[in-house]
């Protein structure tokens, strides 16, 4: 059995649509495809959120109107036949109903959830039937009796696994599937959602929990490619990646796939294949177990990064004292990316600030305590990296560009360095001229 995830950029359109019907039509193989929302309708929901906050109910009720205009406009491209389309309007409806009742309770995370994984379900619920009705038979699941991830951070694979099993051997044997991505519950049954663009990662669980044969991730683009192509011009596709260094550009920027993506696969060797809809004769990129080629394979930049820079008050040398700031960071769930220690300082970066009051409080209690904002981490990642020839020129960018921090990652397959985000833009496009383009023009 294959999984099969198309983003909200293979399902933004008409046309769109079609292209993805043309694609499963040609599968000949038992599948399960996980659908995002339309592009652009998780950001609608998520402002609609905010107006829950804000009490603004006059723009929720115009959202809300929008919403349902640009689904039953969908359906009125798509669906051919009166009695289908009526019915498909009436459930639209409702569901923009149920949206419209979950506004008016008191803001939470959980209500947060609630409205913004309605995307997918409306979605699903019109590209099911026009499936249906256009020669894809296949059956609607529904992602939330089966996604019991318990966690986010370490999902429960057994147990999705075991529901989704039951699930199915209850149905009439299907060889389409069609469920929403995003969606899911925590240990107590409460529906939460992946955190954004997280189909990519609904995929992964659902493919590891069935140990599929193989995982196509279905995008905009063909593949993942040596730098972000929204900065950067002549970036190109990288054939082959592995597990970890796909972790590491996910993590460290690559948009094309959620950070988390292959954290389900560690143990199992389930391909991941990222394919453009709009060019689906296109190689695109493998992810698997085996990296395949050594040396610098891509490039990619995380911002908001903010770097707190530590200077005990007693000259450091003495036993214990990482231990004892490191433990401040753990107790307020904040994680660690970059650490740079000398004699005399620790600088150290994170991504979520959310307890910086906390932490350098208890932080000031030992040491001075420095706070930057505003940068950017620009990994550079390839499996044996520091074996490669061309990776000294990535130090040429010193040149260039003010430097704050450099390390080399674990499993010597990146090299990281943190910039003033001011400089990010400068940074991608030197090292792609450094590392891939000057190469290409003396090959
Ligand atoms: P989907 O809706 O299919 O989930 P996303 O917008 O989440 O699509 O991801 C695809 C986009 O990721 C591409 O259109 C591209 O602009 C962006 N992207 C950023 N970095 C990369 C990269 N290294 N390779 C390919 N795409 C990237
Ligand atoms: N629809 C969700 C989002 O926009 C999930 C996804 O697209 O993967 O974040
Ligand atoms: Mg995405």
């Amino acid at each position: 059995m294959k999984v099969l995830k198309f983003g909200g950029t293979s399902l933004g359109s008409i046309e769109s649509l079609s292209q993805v019907k043309d694609i499963l039509e040609k599968k000949n193989e038992e599948i399960i495809v996980v659908c995002s929302a339309m592009s652009g309708v998780t950001n609608q929901l998520v402002s609609i959120v905010e107006d829950v906050k804000n009490n603004n109910t006059i723009r929720i009720k115009e959202y809300l109107y929008n919403l349902e205009g640009k689904h039953i406009d969908v359906i009125h491209s798509l669906i051919v036949d009166n009695e289908v389309k009526e019915k498909l309007k009436k459930e639209i409806s409702n569901m923009i109903k149920e949206i419209s009742e979950l506004t008016k309770q008191q803001y939470s995370e959980s209500l947060k959830s609630k409205i913004i994984t309605y995307g997918e379900a409306l979605l699903t619920q019109i590209f099911s039937e026009y499936l249906n009705v256009s020669g894809v038979p296949n059956t609607l699941l529904k992602a939330k009796d089966f996604m019991l991830v318990d966690s986010i951070d370490k999902p429960n694979i057994e147990k999705v696994s075991d529901t989704l099993k039951s699930v199915l051997e209850h149905l009439p044997k299907s060889e389409v599937y069609i469920t929403q991505g995003f969606i899911c519950r925590d240990e107590n049954g409460i529906i939460t959602d992946l955190k954004r663009g997280g189909s990519d990662y609904s995929a992964t669980i659902i493919g590891a929990a069935i140990d599929a044969e193989e995982i196509e991730i279905w995008t905009d683009i063909d593949g993942l490619h040596n730098n972000d192509p929204r900065y950067v011009n002549n970036t190109e596709s990288v054939p082959y990646l592995s597990y970890a260094e796909a972790s590491k550009l996910a993590h460290f920027g690559a948009k094309i796939l959620h950070p988390k993506t292959v954290l389900p696969l560690a143990g199992k060797d389930i391909p991941v294949i990222l394919k453009n809809t709009f060019m689906p004769s296109k190689t695109g990129t493998v992810i698997s177990s085996d990296a395949y080629t050594k040396g610098v394979k891509a490039i990619s930049g995380k911002d908001k990064i903010t770097i707190v820079k530590i200077e005990p008050k007693v000259a450091l040398g003495g036993h214990g004292f990482l231990k004892e700031i490191f433990e401040i960071f753990d107790k307020h769930k904040t994680s660690i990316g970059v650490v740079i220690t000398s004699e005399e300082s620790i600088s150290l970066t994170i991504d979520d600030t959310s307890n910086l009051v906390e932490i350098v409080n208890e932080i000031e209690v030992h040491a001075e305590v420095n706070i930057d904002s505003l940068n950017t981490i620009i990994c550079i990642v390839g499996n044996s990296i520091i074996d490669d020839e061309k990776t000294h020129k990535i130090f040429d960018i010193l040149k260039h560009i003010p430097v704050k921090m450099i390390s080399l990652g674990k499993n010597d397959n990146n090299v990281s360095v943190v910039i003033d985000t001011e400089s990010k833009v400068e940074a991608l496009k030197y090292l792609q001229e450094k590392l891939f383009l000057q190469e290409k023009a003396f090959a």
